[in-house]
């Protein structure tokens, strides 16, 4: 009675709305999951995530789950990973996409997944690194190993956010290192990001797994801008 009670002074809300969670619904609740702008990539519908990063590193497959939008329902569920503690959405969000990946066949198609670091001091703080929640969820649907310590974050740089595309490049450059080479030599590297903005990131991880001889890099993001 009592947890009726304080679900009725304080019910939990719905991630992405804001709104009040239906008792059988999970952070996000039915009308934000039935309208989550899906990208569609892994169907074979043209990558804007592929074509941004072409001709800047090699990339296999290039993955993201839905598209951002300012002031749409993603930027408030990315919000809510990042500074709300809420680590339930990107669990939903990594196990709704792993299904999606595993339907259309790529659960073989990578030897492991490694998330994009943040700086240790960084995930002290918060408790936890997005990504990685987001990746491992992921790897637990898609029955590939996943581990966050292969590849480090070096650097507590500056927020990207108002930095262009050059600006962020330098920022990013030599910020990541490898840190366990021989468990990625001649592997394919699934690396999962929250937001993918120029690709400045992405782009310098794939840079470092490269030097560690990986296979190939392929890419998986909660979110895309456009
Ligand atoms: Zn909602």
């Amino acid at each position: 009675m009592f947890r009726d009670l304080l679900d009725i002074l304080f019910p939990d809300c719905c991630t992405g709305c804001g709104n009040a969670l239906y008792k059988n619904e999970q952070a996000i609740c039915l009308h934000c999951l039935n309208n989550l702008p899906r990208t569609n990539f892994h169907t074979g519908r043209n990558s804007i995530l592929l074509d941004r990063l072409k001709g800047r590193i090699p990339v296999k497959y290039a993955f993201s789950f839905l598209y951002f939008t300012k002031g749409g329902i993603v930027q408030n569920l990315l919000h809510n990973i990042k500074y709300n503690q809420s680590k339930q959405t990107a669990t939903l969000l990594g196990n709704l996409y792993g299904h999606e990946l595993l339907e259309y066949g790529y659960s073989k198609c990578f030897d492991v997944i490694l998330p994009v670091p943040i700086h240790k001091n960084k995930e002290k703080k918060r408790g936890y690194n997005q990504s990685a929640i987001f990746g491992e969820a992921l790897a637990s649907v898609l029955q590939i190993p996943f581990s966050n310590r292969i590849l480090i974050r070096t650097k507590n740089s500056d927020s990207q956010t108002h930095k262009n595309r050059i600006e962020r490049w330098i920022n990013t450059h030599n910020t990541y290192a490898a840190v366990e080479p021989d468990e990625i030599k001649n592997k394919k590297i699934l690396l999962v990001d929250d937001i993918i903005t120029t690709g400045a990131t992405i782009e310098s991880c794939a840079e470092e797994l490269y030097k560690n001889n990986v296979l190939e890099v392929s890419v998986a993001s909660i979110a895309v801008a456009r």
